[in-house]
Order: structure tokens, then C-alpha cells, then sequence
């Protein structure tokens, strides 16, 4: 099955590709079920669940329609894409229930689309008309969660080369803004504009503990034996490399986005998506993780198969 921009935008709109356009639910589709966009370059897997995993980097197709992109980052995430899969089967294989996947299939070097269309595209037609379509699918998506659930969490999943081998949780927050003690960082009033900002309106409490704290996505992975930042053992990235979260999390879950939260995955390599043990390993983890960490934070429990 293919989905066009038109299932999602009026046709006058395409040429405008805002945001403000993105409102239209697509019609439900049933869960599990695929279908593409133009040139199948991006991936929509129908769910039921409310949580909508995204996978930008993890493609490996290189048309000769679509020129190369020729500045930024243009390095795949080595087999994000398939750990993407591996987390959603894992969903599956646990509730018997799916959870939504967008999937680039595009290489980077042909388009970034968690970038903003400038960037991501640079200027070419076909390009732009595949990042509105990734970002559309997302934003139906999430759109169709909310419809069945009141919320929907957004998982956009990364893979770094960076030294340290530790997941890389992004909020929309920057390693500055960690830097800080819990109560500095309660002050400043900084959820209010991360991929968290929902969660945190609706349910108080301190601002630092829901992103790092007790109970918080890296505790969860922590203690599971994934190591990950920010945590309650790790509250910064310290001066070292650190993906904060990028544009796909900002724009579909930052701070002006009732009803969604979510974060950017930044995984390592080794141990976690190398090969397809230790990627059906990374999914039994994450899979626990975010159940968890939802079921918990939201009126919602996950069925058991
Ligand atoms: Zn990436």
C-alpha cells in the first residue's frame, strides 16, 4: 500500500510542508500492516500501542534520482533500522499488540530526515517531498495513539560512535543544562521545553527526577546493566560528545506538543546493535524499559500476551 502526501495534507498545502498542516489523522490502519511513500523510501508500520519508535538513520538506499547531499552529517547509524524492528517484534512478541515504526529507507547521504528541510533535503524536490512524508507519517502516527490512548511517546532511535559506550537519552537537553544540581536544574525550569514537558505539566513533582532520577528511562536502563546518561549515576554528559536531541524529538515532542512526549535513543555499538543477538538482547532491555517507564507515568498498562 502506498500513502501519499494527500492522505495526510490538502493538496494547496504541500507546497507550505508546516507543521500547522500536519493535523489530519489518517484513516487507522491495521496493526502490523505496512505502506510506503513515494518511491517506498519511507516506511510506515501501522500500531495499537502508544508508543511510536522512528528509525531516520538507519537506511541503506542510494538512488541516482536523488543527488548527494553535500554538507552535514551523511553516515548512516549502522543497523538502527533493524534494531528499530527488533524493538517493535520485541513489543509484539510481549503484549501481542504493535507499536507504530516510521522508517527512512533513504541513506544519508541522500537525506537526513531528522534535520530541518533545508539541511535535510538541500534543495532537492523529490528529497523534500520524502522528509514530508517521514515527518507527516510521524505526526500521524502520533495522532492516531492519541486518538485510541489521550497520549502518544515518541522513541527516535540513533546509534553514536562517540568513546564512551553508553546510551545517549535526549531530551532536548544539552549537556549545560545537566551540568547542574537537581535543584538548579528544578529552578530553572528547563523540562518545560524538553521532550518531557507533557509529562512533567500533568504530573509535577521534581523536574529532575523524572529525567534523572529513580525511576527515570536511564535508572531503568542502568538497571538493567545499560549504562546511560542522564541517570542517577551519570546526571551529565560531562565535557565529552553528547546527542541532546535532535529535530525529529523537538519538533514532535518538545515543549509545544500536547499530549506527546518522548526522547531520542542514542545507542553505542558494541553489545547493543552489532549483531542480531545482541540486538534482540538491546530489545528484551527496551522493551521492559519503556513498558515500565510508561505504565508508570500513564493511566495505561501494556496487555500481556
Ligand atoms: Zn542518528
Amino acid at each position: 500500500m502506498q500513502f501519499g502526501l494527500a492522505a495526510f495534507f490538502p493538496v494547496a498545502a504541500l507546497a507550505v510542508l508546516s507543521a500547522a498542516f500536519c493535523t489530519a489523522a489518517p484513516a487507522e490502519k491495521n496493526p502490523g500492516q505496512s505502506s510506503f511513500g513515494a518511491g517506498r523510501y519511507v516506511e510506515y508500520v501501522a500500531g495499537d500501542l502508544p508508543i511510536v519508535l522512528a528509525a531516520p538513520h538507519g537506511g541503506r538506499l542510494k538512488p541516482d534520482s536523488l543527488p548527494n547531499r553535500t554538507n552535514g552529517v551523511t553516515e548512516m547509524d549502522a543497523n538502527t533500522q533493524e534494531l528499530a524492528r527488533a524493538v517493535a517484534d520485541e513489543f509484539f512478541a510481549r503484549s501481542g499488540h504493535r507499536v507504530h515504526l516510521v522508517a527512512s529507507h533513504l541513506h544519508r547521504s541522500k537525506l537526513d530526515p531528522n534535520r530541518e528541510i533545508k539541511e535535510a533535503a538541500q534543495g532537492h524536490p523529490a528529497a523534500e517531498r520524502t522528509w514530508a512524508e517521514y515527518h507527516a507519517a510521524i505526526r500521524g502516527a502520533l495522532d492516531a495513539a492519541i486518538a485510541r490512548h489521550g497520549f502518544a511517546f515518541l522513541v527516535d532511535l540513533h546509534g553514536h560512535s562517540h568513546p564512551v559506550a553508553r546510551l545517549e537519552l535526549g531530551y532536548a537537553l544539552g549537556a549545560k543544562q545537566l551540568a547542574v544540581s537537581d535543584s538548579a536544574f528544578d529552578a530553572a525550569g528547563l523540562v518545560a521545553v524538553s521532550t518531557l514537558s507533557d509529562l512533567h505539566a500533568r504530573l509535577g513533582g521534581r523536574a529532575s527526577a523524572l529525567v534523572r532520577g529513580s525511576g527515570s528511562l536511564g535508572d531503568l536502563f542502568a538497571q538493567r546493566g545499560l549504562r546511560a546518561v542522564p541517570s542517577p549515576s551519570e546526571p551529565g554528559p560531562g565535557a565529552g560528545p553528547f546527542f541532546d536531541g535532535g529535530y525529529t524529538v523537538r519538533r514532535h515532542a518538545g515543549g509545544d506538543t500536547p499530549k506527546v512526549d518522548g526522547l531520542q535513543i542514542e545507542c553505542y555499538r558494541t553489545g547493543v546493535r552489532d549483531t542480531a543477538e545482541n540486538r534482540a538482547k538491546f530489545a528484551r532491555i527496551a522493551a521492559e524499559v519503556l513498558s515500565q517507564f510508561v505504565e508508570e507515568h500513564y493511566p495505561f498498562k501494556f496487555p500481556a500476551k
